[in-house]
């Protein structure tokens, strides 16, 4: 039987969106963020994270920078019981920064590329999966996908008018998204 899936963007939902963040120095969770994601995962949902990285294309940190701090980010959902199923990241841009990761790509979102392979390898129901981001571009690939709902958060870096036009709800954070989507609606 395939799974549930909460999918979520990193920068300015899991972590608070400093700008290109790549160390753990500057990783800040966003607060409630880890228990909710726990809660979450209780409920049989699967944890998948989606997120856009063009600053790998852009050159201001490499994918091994990249993989060390998914690694740290994932042990402490882990030490929550929040078990994060896998980390998705496109390390594209469309025109900015260095080959082979400059031009067109099916992965950056506003494009499903993510959510759609992570459905095939973890054999997840994308009709009943919920995807959780801060601007439009993560309401348009949850769409796309076909995912459930889509619900934009306000923990990001600025309000997305156009991202809450999209949004199925507009919630202050994860922790508020979690109890939208464990309440029933
Ligand atoms: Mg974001």
């Amino acid at each position: 039987m395939k799974q549930k899936a909460v999918f979520l963007d990193r920068d300015g939902v899991i972590n608070i969106d400093h700008g290109y963040v790549h160390t753990v120095d500057t990783f800040d969770f966003v607060p409630g963020t880890l228990e909710a994601c726990a809660q979450l995962h209780q409920a049989g949902y699967a944890l998948v994270v989606v997120t856009n990285q063009s600053g790998i294309a852009r050159g201001y940190y490499d994918e091994a920078q990249f993989q060390r701090l998914s690694q740290w980010m994932c042990d402490q959902f882990a030490a929550v019981g929040a078990v994060i199923t896998q980390v998705y990241f496109c390390p594209h841009h469309p025109s900015k920064g260095n080959a082979p990761y400059v031009g067109d790509c099916q992965c950056r979102k506003p494009q499903p590329g993510m959510l759609v392979m992570a459905a095939q390898q973890h054999q997840l129901d994308l009709s009943q999966s919920i995807m959780i981001g801060d601007k439009a571009g993560d309401m348009e690939a949850g769409q796309q996908a076909g995912v459930k709902h889509t619900l934009l958060v306000r923990s990001g870096k600025q309000v997305d008018a156009a991202g809450e036009a999209l949004a199925d709800a507009v919630l202050d954070n994860v922790a508020a998204a979690a109890q939208w989507i464990l309440t029933p609606q």
